[in-house]
């Protein structure tokens, strides 16, 4: 799917945009790096924008980490190693990017699915993430099981309120603890996220009566119109009741704090992109930009010009929406 572009032929985000009189979206600095490691994972949820699943073979070599790692050394000024896959953990460098990102200084994310903990070989892994302070963010999209194993298969959820408590016994998720543990709701089908600090406060008390979890914060990403759940919406007839929805919903004050002013994606391969979701759109950087995670260059890159499409209207909807939640 990587390969495929799916975006519109007119740019309905910049209509929005230039109707709102501001300017053409422009990159404000790389402060974090986020990687994406691979597209193999042991799950295959019905939403998940990178169609990733355990028939997937694309992951990062030895020699790409490298680069990273060189580029994390010669710029202070990336704060962030933020890790993505696929399930991150399974690619064979993972533990080797994290540990030494964190010797270096940076804040590591793991964007992890909770179940990894328990494929073959992942048993030390809880422990490895609390060593290295590594900052887990975990998508469990409701406090029930019936819904998250509608939307992430069946036995997900038990697993991942597992993985949960493992967490919290290392430390994880406490409120004077350095080990942050964050959360992530998408809505089970094509309605927008609800309120954030609302969301967070009924899991906070959900997951705390039934199975006594705790965790830091919640945060509510919109569903992306890309690969599998945009998919989802064709076969049932419902992308241009989706992309109105997403056009009504523009919030011009969202516009400011969308992730890519501030970030740079990294595929598998090495390839530099906007966002995630744009490296799954396969839409490159703008003419005359870096191309790969060799050739980075953090000046150059920090007042990049943005590649927008239809698709991020997703980010600008309601409340925005990124991968640390709601922007407003
Ligand atoms: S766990 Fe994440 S990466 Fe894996 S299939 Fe689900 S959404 Fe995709
Ligand atoms: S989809 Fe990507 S490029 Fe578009 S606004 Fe969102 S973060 Fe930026």
């Amino acid at each position: 799917m990587g390969g495929e572009k799916e975006v519109s032929a007119s740019n309905l985000f910049d209509l929005h945009i230039a109707a709102s009189k501001l300017p053409p979206l422009r990159a404000r600095g790389v402060s974090t790096l986020q990687v994406n490691v691979g597209k193999v994972c042991n799950q295959t949820c019905a939403h998940c924008h990178v169609d990733a699943g355990p028939h997937r073979t694309e992951s990062m070599s030895r020699e790409t980490v490298q680069h990273i790692l060189r580029v994390l050394r010669q710029n202070p000024s990336i704060k962030t190693l933020d890790i993505t896959g696929g399930a991150p953990e399974l690619n064979p460098h993972f533990r080797w990017l994290a540990g030494v990102a964190h010797t270096l200084g940076r804040h590591v994310i793991d964007r992890c699915n909770l179940t990894v903990f328990f494929v073959n070989g992942q048993h030390d892994l809880p422990a490895f993430l609390a060593l290295h302070r590594v900052e887990v963010i975990a998508s469990l999209p409701c406090y029930t099981a019936d819904n998250v194993d509608k939307q992430r298969g069946k036995g997900v959820f038990d697993q991942s309120i597992e993985a949960l408590r493992m967490l919290n016994e290392l430390g994880y998720g406490h409120d004077d603890s350095s080990l942050a543990l964050n959360l992530v709701f998408n809505p089970l089908g094509s309605s927008l996220p609800p309120s954030q600090a609302q969301l967070e406060a009924d899991y906070k008390r959900e997951l705390k009566e039934r199975f006594g979890i705790i965790f830091n914060r919640l945060f509510t990403i919109t569903n992306m119109p890309i690969s599998r759940f945009r998919t989802d919406l064709v076969a049932h007839g419902k992308l241009d009741a989706y992309m109105q929805k997403l056009e009504t919903a523009f919030n011009p004050d969202a516009v400011a704090g969308v992730m890519c002013r501030d970030l740079i994606s990294v595929g598998w391969d090495g390839q530099l992109f906007d966002c995630d979701f744009n490296q799954m759109l396969n839409l490159p950087l703008a003419e005359g930009q870096p191309r790969t995670i060799a050739d980075f260059d953090a000046r150059q890159l920090s007042e990049r010009p943005i590649c927008t499409d239809a698709h991020c209207l997703g980010c600008t909807a309601g409340a925005g929406s990124s991968c640390g939640g709601a922007l407003k």
